[in-house]
């Protein structure tokens, strides 16, 4: 069976895409970090299902804890064969009022996460000459936010590596591509009014924001063969709101 490793699979749009991933018939390493019992309901889910997880805890952020988590999962399934950097955090403040802490557990989360994660994961599906990595960038990270300098140029830099990577990885038959989710609702969006939500569902094209499981659903597409040919792609999912 294919497996796969998603890091904050806890909640949100990590925890659809292991739905998904698991109802394709992928084994699912389910990272999390502070979110314990989510995780292990989780897990029950896809056992439920029929299907086959394990949750893994780390933080992201931590280059050695990475690589710790990728060898749990490589002990339990024998390989990896997807990668999808999904963890991250927001930073909505103004730019002024950042500190260099903030900015640098942004980046730490949002950017650093991915590299640990991709080190880590690399030397075995170069062996293989195999494998597919999906990092979770954003809308934001492709127009910037306003209020969201941190959190915008830490998903730029998602985009960055992805772009790289994949025409270095590409020899090797390993593809790596980038999902930019415009509005999806999350606990990420908790802090937004209903009159934001509906103020950017009328900017919309498709008049709504998204579901966590049309992310987990372009997630699924990218690790998979449906998408054989494509690498180095930045897929926006944003219902319309950038054309
Ligand atoms: P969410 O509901 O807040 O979930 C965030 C997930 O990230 C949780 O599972 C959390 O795990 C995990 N996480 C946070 N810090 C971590 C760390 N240091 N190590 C490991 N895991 C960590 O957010 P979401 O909306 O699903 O966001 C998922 C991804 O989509 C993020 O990268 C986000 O930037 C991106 N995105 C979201 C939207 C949106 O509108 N929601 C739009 C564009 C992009 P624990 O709870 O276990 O700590």
């Amino acid at each position: 069976m294919p497996s796969v490793l998603i890091t904050g699979a806890s909640r949100g749009i990590g925890r659809a895409t292991a739905l998904a991933f698991a109802k394709a018939g992928w084994w699912v390493a389910a990272n999390y970090n502070n979110s314990m019992e989510e995780a292990l309901s989780l897990v029950e889910e896809i056992k439920a299902m029929g299907g086959t997880a394990i949750a893994i805890k780390c933080d992201v952020s931590d280059h050695d804890a990475c690589a710790s988590m990728v060898k749990q999962a490589k002990d339990a399934f024998g390989h990896i064969d997807a990668m999808i950097n999904n963890a991250g955090i927001s930073c909505d403040m103004l730019f002024t009022d950042t500190t260099p802490e903030d900015w640098r557990r942004t980046f730490a989360i949002n950017t650093d996460g991915a590299y640990n994660c991709c080190h880590a994961v690399l030397g075995d599906m170069i062996a293989r000459k195999k494998g597919a990595i999906v990092n979770v960038s954003s809308i934001w990270g492709v127009t910037g936010g306003s209020c969201e300098v941190a959190y915008s140029a830490s998903k730029a830099a998602l985009i960055g590596l992805t772009k790289a990577l994949a025409k270095e990885m590409g020899p090797s038959n390993i593809r790596v591509n980038c999902v930019a989710p415009g509005v999806i609702s999350t606990d990420m969006n908790r802090n937004l009014s209903p009159a934001d939500l509906q103020a950017l569902s009328d900017e919309t094209p498709l008049c709504r924001i998204g579901t966590p499981e049309e992310i987990a659903e372009t997630i699924l597409f990218l690790a998979s063969e449906m998408s054989s040919f494509i690498t180095g792609a930045v897929l926006g999912v944003n219902g319309g709101l950038l054309i």
